[in-house]
């Protein structure tokens, strides 16, 4: 069968498909690693090399390697320069989503369609920017997903489909998910069959690449204080790469060791600077906090929707393996936190989700072909034909089809309009954690007879709590409902319906009710590239082909 999962992720991206023994199984590339680095490193107009050589290659030319630009794609006014040409956030990734796609067709793999996963925190900018990539890629997304779903699905996926579930008690399951770039909490209720995710809460500007950060300032620090007449390696590009790759080896280290040393070169000076966990941990302490922060706000959220304690929590994302977090997690929730598969649980949870969904489209399909409803013994009987099909056991089909994945909203929305005081301010119509699917309408009337258009801001939140400032949101849409039909007097009701399905992918559609028509809704700014430049750099993520190094 065939959708892949794909785990495209800050630092490292991954693919797995559910293998010949029915499980989850990782793909590994052709260097042998089941990730590859999502680092690219762009060697000319037409070619580019992924993965750990556009890694080791990030020293020596830093301005042509592009890396986290994951924490970019919800941008659509950022660009990467190279050779003389400009590449889109989902460009970039899409080279990666390429690279990973080869990798796979190396091993026998033909990748058409794949789920891809998100940070749950992603708003809906993100997941389209993400869709885009897999479309400049020629892959069908056939959904993205939250990544602590897709990690609680390999978690929990033997009591969920090996029928373990009918013994084992219902779970509250914390995911606790730090890796290179990013940051989520979730809390998710693993049942039989079901996975509901509760609360989601995170900051996806904060990962291991801080931790970096904030290590490599201090030995730019260190290494000018012990070479008063040397440059300061953070001033140039090349010194920073170094200086950050460092920076992360030494992190490395201390996840093993108490004390590790780090040689700094720059300028024609050198120093060989010691650097202890204890120091590490003082640094960084800050942003572990703010992780230890969002996570009882998460929690507090899954409070209010009735969750009274948490039975286990998972570490995922590579920088969980940091003994200041497995220690800080524990001593906040007094729950000794589980590191399940940090790096490949994702992927796996993703393809665990292809599966169910190909599944369901099989079943639906043979459902259709025969002409059957959706009766249980008609079900039944497509389950078994589907089985029967590609040699899969039937009891496994039927639980695929059964299991269930419920998700909420991680960021609310709504319009901008004019409030009580006369002043423009943000109205909210969905609020943060509110369960999906979800569709709410609202009704706007025309000002004056044959009004032909009405304009419509559609605000995202962006802090924690939804104020009514447009400052604390962010522009979704700005565009305008035209095609009112002239011959309607004022007040004529134009009603605008939202919708978000279980990908937290917004769609706003209009309708005006007394001519009974749709109506278009055009977007001036907004997610969504110009079609110029979507034909432009389809043909160039096409065009461009991966070197090996
Ligand atoms: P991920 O995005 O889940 O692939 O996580 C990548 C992040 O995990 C990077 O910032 C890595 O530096 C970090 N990481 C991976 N292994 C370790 C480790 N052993 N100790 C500390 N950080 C690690």
């Amino acid at each position: 069968m065939g959708v892949y999962g794909i785990d495209l992720g800050t630092t490292n991206s991954g693919i797995a498909m559910i293998g010949p023994t029915g499980r989850p199984e990782v793909i590994t590339g052709l260097s042998g690693a089941p990730t590859t680095p999502s680092v690219v490193l762009l060697t000319s107009a037409t070619d580019h090399v992924v993965g750990e050589g556009a890694r080791r290659q990030a020293r020596l030319d830093p301005d042509n390697v592009c890396a986290l630009v994951k924490r970019r794609i919800g941008d659509p006014e950022w660009r990467f320069v190279a050779h003389g040409q400009t590449w889109s956030a989902p460009a970039i990734s899409a080279l990666i989503l390429k690279s990973l796609v080869s990798d796979a067709a190396f091993a026998g793999e033909q990748v058409q369609r794949a789920v891809i996963t998100v940070p749950a925190y992603f708003g809906d900018e993100e997941r389209r920017a993400t869709i885009q990539a897999g479309t400049y890629t020629g892959i069908d997304v056939a959904g993205v997903l939250s990544e602590p779903i897709a990690a609680a699905l390999s978690y929990g996926f033997s009591r969920l489909t090996d029928g373990l579930g009918d013994s084992t008690p219902d779970e509250t399951v914390l995911v606790f998910d730090l890796g290179g770039g990013t940051f989520d909490a979730t809390v998710i209720e693993l049942a039989d069959r079901r996975i509901s995710v509760l609360a989601v809460d995170g900051d996806h500007q904060l990962g291991g690449a801080d931790w970096d950060e904030r290590i490599a300032l201090h030995l730019s620090r260190v290494f000018c204080s012990e070479n008063p007449d040397a440059e300061d390696p953070l001033d140039d590009s090349v010194g920073s790469q170094g200086l950050l790759i460092a920076a992360e080896r030494a992190k490395h280290e201390l996840t093993e060791a108490e004390s590790t040393s780090v040689v700094v070169s720059h300028d024609g000076a050198r120093s060989i600077i010691t650097l202890t966990r204890t120091q590490l941990e003082d640094l960084t302490g800050g942003l572990l906090q703010r992780t230890i922060d969002l996570t009882r706000s998460c929690l507090a959220a899954a409070r209010a929707r009735g969750v009274e304690r948490v039975d286990r929590v998972l570490l995922v994302g590579g920088s969980s393996r940091m003994p200041m977090v497995i220690r800080a997690i524990g001593d906040a929730l007094q729950i000794t936190p589980e590191l399940a598969d940090p790096d490949l649980a994702v992927a796996r949870g993703a393809a665990i989700y292809g599966e169910k969904l190909e599944i369901e489209r099989l079943v639906a399909d043979d459902l259709r072909t025969r002409g059957r409803s959706t009766d249980p013994a008609d079900v039944q009987e497509s389950c078994r034909r589907v089985a029967d099909a590609f040699g899969l056991p039937v009891a496994g089909v039927r639980r695929m089809l059964e299991i269930s994945v419920d998700t909420v909203v991680s960021r609310g929305f709504g319009v901008l309009a004019v409030g009580r005081s006369d002043s423009v301010e943000a109205t909210w119509l969905v609020h943060r954690n509110q369960t999906l699917p979800i569709r709410v309408r609202r009704s706007f009337g025309t000002m004056r007879a044959d009004q032909e258009r009405i304009n419509l801001t559609v605000l995202e939140q962006t802090g924690h709590e939804a104020t009514p400032r447009p400052e604390d949101a962010k522009v979704l849409i700005e565009g305008a409902i035209t095609d009112i039909p002239p011959g309607y007097d004022a007040g004529s009701e134009v009603r605008v319906t939202f919708e978000m399905g279980f990908d937290g992918v917004l769609h706003v559609t209009a309708h005006h009710l007394n001519a009974d028509i749709p109506l278009t809704l055009s977007a001036k700014t907004g997610a969504t590239l110009s079609q110029s430049e979507v034909s432009r750099e389809l043909e160039q993520v096409q065009r461009s082909r991966r070197r090996d190094r």
